[in-house]
């Protein structure tokens, strides 16, 4: 099945195209028709496969059909970082409608978010603990909701959040529109399951999808006073057309910049410590062509979407499995295909092994003249 195959409405085939989705993966051929016609799911599928955008465009689908000052569809998720990359895919995706989406988590100051919520929203995505305090304080209101999705359910079982959820749950009207993702599914997940969901269709799809196997990766061991030098090594080589390159600092990202300017590169930083034109200035040099080399941090990187990009590198391994899948994502769109090479110095050897195991592969060591 195409995504034209699915009766998606145009605003939202548009955005698919813009993002570079040339077919749906598995989970989302399988979950988005289902979806549409409103009934309940099951989801077994992990991040990479595809899920956000699987209940983010179905979602965006029915809520774009009325509005109102409520919010209408909650989505749950365990971590600070899967929240803000769903918030992120719902407001790509949901740009030509007029729906607001907002985002809420713990950790942070919580006045950005009760001003955003006072504006009125109509998706939430929210980490459990804060929607709960944010809940008693009486700045959430969960009467108005018409779909709810629970997402990584097995993760907030692990991480301890399930009483946070289950107290939300009771706060749901009862005529409801439910989703429930979970990688595995525990006795505990089940027994929450067969509560919360009514007649709902299964769907499984293998951890790995094509989304990340599609694009080739490796991962150089090398220390870290010599990840410039395999750096401008592997800039030289040839067949990078365009490279993001990703540190996990805004300092780190400056220097690197600066490294490769003194090799002759033509880089450009985009980090929080820039102005919003430089940024957007950086960015379109490197959409067009004038600027091989953009470096970035998560955060400047979120939300860009640069079409044609043949490699992903990461200077820095991301501290967090899930990062790695969503900036590696980014190559191989289109139907291009696409390399993502990682540095991996000592410090980051457990990063590595906890993407492997979120991924389920193991990345392809490759050999330079720089070995660890
Ligand atoms: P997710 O599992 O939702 O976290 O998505 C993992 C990555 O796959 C993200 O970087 C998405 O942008 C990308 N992605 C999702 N669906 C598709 C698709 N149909 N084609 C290409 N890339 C996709």
């Amino acid at each position: 099945m195409t995504f034209d195959e699915m009766a998606l409405i145009q605003p939202l085939l548009q955005a698919i195209m813009e993002a570079g989705y040339t077919e749906p993966s598995p989970i989302q051929a399988e979950a988005i028709p289902v979806l549409l016609s409103g009934r309940d799911i099951i989801g077994c599928a992990q991040t990479g496969s595809g899920k956000t955008a699987a209940f983010a465009l179905p979602i965006l689908q029915r809520l774009s059909k009325e509005s109102s000052k409520q919010i209408r569809a909650l989505i749950l998720t365990p971590t600070r970082e899967l929240a803000i990359q769903i918030y992120e895919t719902f407001r790509y995706f949901g740009r030509r409608l007029r729906l607001h989406s907002g985002v809420v988590f713990g950790g942070v100051s919580q006045n950005p978010q009760v001003d955003a919520l006072s504006r009125g929203l109509d998706v939430l995505i929210a980490t459990p603990g804060r929607l709960n305090d944010l809940i008693n304080q009486g700045y959430i209101h969960l009467d108005g909701i018409e779909i709810f999705v629970l997402d990584e359910a097995d993760r907030m079982l692990d991480m301890g959040f399930i009483h946070d959820v289950k107290k939300t749950i009771k706060l749901l009207p009862a005529q409801r529109q439910t989703m429930l993702f979970s990688a595995t599914m525990p006795s505990e997940i089940e027994s929450l399951a067969q509560t919360l969901l009514n007649n709902p269709a299964m769907i499984k799809v293998d951890p790995i999808t094509r989304a990340v196997e599609s694009i080739d990766q490796c991962v150089y061991m090398v220390d870290k006073q010599n990840k410039v030098l395999l750096l401008t090594e592997l800039l030289r080589k040839g067949d990078v057309k365009n490279a993001l390159v990703f540190t996990n600092t805004k300092h780190g990202a400056d220097r690197v910049v600066q490294k490769l300017s003194q090799n002759g590169f033509v880089a450009r930083a985009i980090h929080g410590d820039k102005a919003q034109n430089a940024r957007q200035e950086a960015l379109n040099s490197f959409r067009d062509g004038r600027v091989q080399i953009l470096v970035a941090t998560d955060i400047a990187a979120r939300g860009i979407d640069i079409p044609e990009l043949s490699h992903v590198i990461n200077y820095d391994l991301p501290d967090v499995a899930e990062t790695y899948i969503h900036r590696i994502g980014r190559t191989g769109r289109a139907g291009l295909g696409g390399t993502a090479i990682s540095f991996c110095n000592i410090d980051h050897v457990d990063s590595l092994r906890a993407i492997e195991k979120m991924t389920g592969l193991k990345v392809p060591v490759c050999e330079s003249q720089w070995p660890m």
